[in-house]
This record gives structure tokens, C-alpha cells and sequence, in this order.
């Protein structure tokens, strides 16, 4: 099955509340609930509200997290406040009638982005990006660099790499989420507390607007290969791997290609001085067009990955040069 990429084209920014909007919506996958009893709605006002749903729910919920649910119960109240949460809609028919549709559309937004402490839209030379903070302590200073690194790094990594890379991005800074940061679509969620603890970590972002360029999809290539590639392109266009103590690990006998991240990010560098200058961008363009297989290797350096590991084990040592923002030098 082929899934069909989303494509952010534009943005609805309404009440301090932004919704990416994507021109080919799978709808299919949300549903909007209607008590058994509605008889409270008259028909108007039925198809009101489900239109509204399906023109602001699906974009919250991309942009909300992963576990936003799908399917939106509604239930009637008394009250003219309208609170959504968890997969909750509580709303009075009263409401539903009297709005007009964009001012419905409006509220159940506001009431949706409740625990969005702020989401700001930042454009600059053609790209876009959204910043939906849910962190009501989250340092100004962190903020501001992920911005800035975004559109630093990201320009950058579109034209090595990708021209088709979308250039409108979500970011999103969530408290309940405890890894580090994570790619999808065109979204970028971020720990709050993983940053708190290492605020100068900002190539995070560009490990993760990497992911948005790869934009490989499904079963294109190995893990470890994705994701080394990212640490790869992290140690060469980062930012400032120096101001947050991120290097390449020496090597040593215990390791292998499948380690992903760092540990095949410096194979890579290794590959790209002894063996084919410009190897990663080539599988990169393989794995985009879903055209990798183990050959590849064979095809673009006459060895195969074992035996490129073995000569790289044998022969491993490898001048390293990190981004230090301090001296304003670049890897
Ligand atoms: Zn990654």
C-alpha cells in the first residue's frame, strides 16, 4: 500500500491556535461521535458541527501528539463553555445553533488547544515554521534556539539533500513526553524535560529535520541505516556539536555497522575520506526512491558492507572536525 504523503500547504491561524492544514486529508480516520439521542441538533446544526470537525480536528491531532484520539465523542451540555479532552467534546446545542460556522470552527479550536501554551508561526525566506509550546516553564532562551537552528540548519539540509522536502514545520514541546525528540510528517516533537536538563543540545534539531528530509517511508532500508545517516549528517552540518559535548565514540572492536546512530555515523565519515567521497548523499538518494538493497554497496564502492567494515576495523582512524558555535567554526 502506498501512503500518501501529506503535504502542508498552508496554515489556519486563528485565536492563538494554528492548525497545519494538509491538501490531501485522510479523513477516513476520524470520526466525529454523535450521542445515540441527538435529537437535540436539528439537521443544520448536525452537519455544522461535523464540518467543523473535519476542518480543524484532524490537523489538531497531528500536531497534538500521537496519541491524540481519533474519534471525538460528543457529549451535550448546559453550559455555553465548550471543553474538549481526551477524545471528549462536551458542547450545548444552544452553541452549535447560535454560531456561525467559523465562529464555531473557533471555539471548539480554543477549547481543543486549551493546554497549548503558546503556538507562534515564524516565517522566514520561504520556509515556515509552527511552534506549539505545551511547557508553561520552558526557558525563552531553548525556544529561540530551536527556532533559530530550524531555520539554519534546515534550508541547508533541503538543498544537499532533498528539494521536495516540505518547508512547513510543526514543532512541537510536550511535557508528557519522555524520549528525546521524534520526526513525523512534518511534525518534530520535543521533550521539554530531556532540554531543561541539556539546553544546548539543539542539533537534536537537526538530527530530526533530517528525518523530514530522508522522508524515506516504509521498509526503504534498515533502521540503523536511517538513523545512522542522521548522526552522520549531525556531525557534518550541525550546528554546534562542540557546545553540547556531542562526539563520534572511538571505535573499538565491540562495535558494529547495525549500532545505528553514532557508532555508524562515524563509519560513514571513515567511508566518505577513504573510500567514496559523496556515499551517504547516493544511498540517501537510493533509500528516498526505495532502490536500496545490500547491492548498493557492491554498486557504489565494489565492496560489500562486511567487507567495508572489516577494512574500516582494521584500519579505523579517522580526523574528526565538530561545529563550535563558541568559535563560530563549522565541521
Ligand atoms: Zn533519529
Amino acid at each position: 500500500m502506498i501512503r500518501k504523503k501529506l503535504l502542508f500547504l498552508a496554515l489556519l491561524c486563528s485565536m492563538g491556535a494554528c492548525f497545519a492544514q494538509d491538501k490531501e486529508k485522510d479523513l477516513k480516520e476520524y470520526h466525529l461521535n454523535l450521542p445515540a439521542d441527538s435529537s437535540a441538533l436539528d439537521a443544520k446544526s448536525k452537519e455544522k458541527l461535523t464540518k467543523a470537525f473535519y476542518n480543524i480536528y484532524p490537523d489538531f491531532a497531528r500536531a497534538n501528539s500521537y496519541h491524540t484520539k481519533k474519534h471525538l465523542s460528543v457529549a451535550f451540555s448546559d453550559s455555553p463553555a465548550i471543553t474538549a479532552e481526551d477524545g471528549k467534546l462536551e458542547i450545548s446545542a444552544a452553541v452549535i445553533k447560535d454560531l456561525s460556522e467559523k465562529k464555531l470552527e473557533k471555539a471548539i479550536e480554543a477549547a481543543l488547544s486549551k493546554n497549548w501554551v503558546s503556538a507562534d508561526t515564524i516565517r522566514k525566506k520561504g520556509f515556515q515554521l509552527v511552534f506549539i509550546n505545551k511547557n508553561q516553564h520552558i526557558d525563552p532562551a531553548v525556544q529561540q534556539s530551536l527556532i533559530d537552528t530550524y531555520f539554519e540548519i534546515f534550508p541547508v539540509l533541503i538543498k544537499t539533500f532533498n528539494k521536495k522536502t516540505t518547508k512547513s514545520v510543526v514543532f512541537v514541546t510536550d511535557t508528557a513526553y519522555g524520549g528525546v525528540a521524534e520526526a513525523s510528517g512534518n511534525r518534530i516533537l520535543f521533550s521539554t524535560k530531556y532540554f531543561k536538563a541539556h539546553p544546548t543540545d539543539i542539533d537534536v534539531v537537526t538530527h530530526e529535520t533530517m528525518h523530514l528530509v530522508q522522508g524515506y517511508g516504509y521498509s526503504a532500508g534498515p533502521v540503523w541505516l536511517t538513523e545512522g545517516i542522521a548522526d552522520y549528517v549531525r556531525y557534518k552540518y550541525g550546528v554546534d556539536n562542540v557546545g553540547s559535548k556531542w562526539y563520534l565514540p572511538a571505535f573499538n572492536s565491540k562495535q558494529h555497522y547495525t549500532n545505528s546512530y553514532r557508532v555508524t555515523a562515524r563509519f560513514f565519515v571513515w567511508l566518505e575520506k577513504n573510500v567514496k567521497p559523496g556515499l551517504i548523499a547516493d544511498l540517501d538518494v537510493l533509500l528516498r526512491a526505495h532502490q536500496y538493497t545490500d547491492q548498493s554497496w557492491v554498486t557504489l564502492t565494489g565492496k560489500n558492507l562486511d567487507a567495508l567494515w572489516e577494512a574500516y576495523s582494521q584500519n579505523p582512524a579517522v580526523e574528526l572536525t565538530y561545529s563550535d558555535k563558541a568559535k563560530g567554526k563549522k565541521g
